[in-house]
Parts: structure tokens; C-alpha cells; sequence
């Protein structure tokens, strides 16, 4: 289950977004030593980032970037208008019990490659919970009230986002209301039950309207035209260097950790304008 869902409680006027990702995540650790709380809290990001870039109309890019001064050097999430989404984590070395996140920060970025069409948000880690930062973001950017559960399993991760409609401000205590109802929700309901029976139950007497469901795609984007392009970038005097020693030229993409390797015929390619393929190291 790679998607995201939007709903609406149509009787109080809060709009509403299900995510959940498995191979989706799973792919985008799969290459990478992370440890378990750090693959969570990628898995959650991404979650996360899929839901923020859903709820805006124009189909923008969406990044969000964490940086602090714990263990965690830096998470960054990609998403693209097709909701293809990449994700990669810096860590330092971490004393045991170490907490990932420290004094930091939260920065969203919005590009809906229009004029004027890029918008930053940034908001300071006021919690060590992701949701909790979020939703921080949210206020600070929407000024709607808003609501982000996040959980997650070794396999899946879910998100459950609750934001009142723009113009249509819910009754007095309704958003609260709905928010406590939200919040009832188990990790193995978030994950695991289908969103036609998980709504119903969390939010009983409420008339739910449910949209179709958006896949959500893991997409490197380190194609073989891209990897030439950086190649290209590095220069001759530095291609040269590298080819006298070790002998060929590597790249590894820093999101999926595999390596490319060009020995002289394949930079001489790709320096005609060639693109020659690329052979995983
Ligand atoms: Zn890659």
C-alpha cells in the first residue's frame, strides 16, 4: 500500500488526508545502515511530506528538510508534483541512547515552478516529535487549524492529517472535537485498516465523503542523463586527475547509496554529449 487518500467531514467542514507507504519507504532505506529510529523517522518524514505536498492545489515540488545539532545531521525529503518521492539521512556518530533529534530546525520548501511560486517555512524542533514540529509549521504557514498523527511499523508508516476548510471555520470545539477523535487512532488501525473502514471508526457520526486514492512512487531520479550531467560538472583537469588515479570516476547518489563507475571510454561519451548508460558498481 503506496497512497495517500484525501476525506472530508462533510458535516463540520474539516478536510482530511490518510497516507500510508510500505515499498515506498522500504526502497528508499533499503541501501542505507540506518538505525531503526532513524529509519522510522525517515519513513515518517516521507509520510509527512507526501501529505503536505497533497493538500496544496497547485501540485507543487515539496522538500522538508530536518537540521539539527543531535545525532541527526540532516533529513531531507523530496516530493515531486507526481508525488515520486526520494528521502536520505545524515547521521553522526551517536553515544548509545543518544537522541536523534536536538536543538533544530524544520524547513519546507514549496515550488510550484509558476512566478513567484517558491515558499520557504521554516520552524524551530519544539518537539522531539515529528508531528508535533509539523503541526507547528502548519500554524505558523496556513494559520488553519491542524492536526498530523504520524505512526509507524517496522514495514509501514501512516499518516492522518485533519485541517480545517479554508473560509469555512468548523463550529466552535467541532476541530477540537474531531482532533480528540483523531488522536483515538492505534498504530495497527493507521497502518493496517483500509481507509473505508478505519474512517467510519474513528469518526463515528460524522458524514464522511472519500475521495480516490493517489499513488505515491519512490523515484531516485538518478538517471544515467542526470549522473552525465555531474560528470560534465567536474571539468577535465579533474576527470583527468581521476582517470590517471584510481583510474575511473564514482559517483554514489546520496539518496539510494549506489555507485557509478566511469572508466575513460565512458567519460569520453559522455563528454561528446553522449549519454552511455551506467554500470552499478
Ligand atoms: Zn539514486
Amino acid at each position: 500500500m503506496n497512497e495517500v487518500q484525501n476525506f472530508l467531514l462533510e458535516d463540520i467542514g474539516i478536510r482530511g488526508a490518510l497516507v500510508r507507504l510500505e515499498e515506498t519507504w522500504q526502497q528508499a532505506i533499503a541501501q542505507h545502515d540506518y538505525e531503526a529510529d532513524l529509519r522510522q523517522l525517515l519513513g515518517q518524514s516521507m509520510a509527512a511530506t507526501v501529505l503536505l505536498a497533497n493538500s496544496l492545489k497547485s501540485s507543487p515540488r515539496v522538500s522538508m528538510q530536518l537540521q539539527g545539532d543531535g545525532a541527526l545531521k540532516l533529513l531531507l525529503i523530496q516530493c515531486s508534483e507526481e508525488l515520486r518521492v526520494r528521502g536520505m539521512a545524515q547521521c553522526g556518530s551517536r553515544s548509545r541512547g543518544e537522541a536523534l533529534l536536538g536543538d533544530g530546525r524544520l524547513a519546507v520548501n514549496v515550488d510550484t515552478r509558476g512566478p513567484n511560486g517558491f515558499f520557504q517555512g521554516i520552524v524551530p524542533l519544539v518537539s522531539p516529535r515529528l508531528d508535533a514540529c509539523l503541526e507547528a509549521y502548519f500554524r505558523q504557514s496556513e494559520q488553519l487549524p491542524t492536526r498530523l498523527i504520524l505512526k509507524g511499523t517496522e514495514r509501514r508508516v501512516a499518516g492522518l492529517l485533519l485541517q480545517a476548510l479554508p473560509r469555512h471555520a468548523p463550529e466552535d470545539g467541532a476541530f477540537a472535537d474531531a482532533a480528540a477523535l483523531a488522536e483515538t487512532v492505534t498504530t495497527p488501525e493507521l497502518t493496517g485498516t483500509a481507509a473505508e473502514a478505519l474512517l467510519p471508526k474513528v469518526f463515528p457520526n460524522h458524514a464522511i465523503r472519500l475521495y480516490d486514492a493517489r499513488p505515491v512512487l519512490h523515484d531516485c531520479r538518478c538517471t544515467p542523463d542526470h549522473l552525465a550531467g555531474i560528470v560534465r560538472m567536474l571539468g577535465e583537469d579533474e576527470l583527468d586527475s581521476l582517470l590517471l588515479s584510481p583510474g575511473w570516476v564514482e559517483l554514489t547518489c546520496e539518496f539510494c547509496n549506489r555507485a557509478f563507475r566511469y572508466d575513460r571510454p565512458a567519460v569520453d561519451a559522455i563528454m561528446r554529449g553522449e549519454s552511455p548508460g551506467t554500470r552499478v558498481h
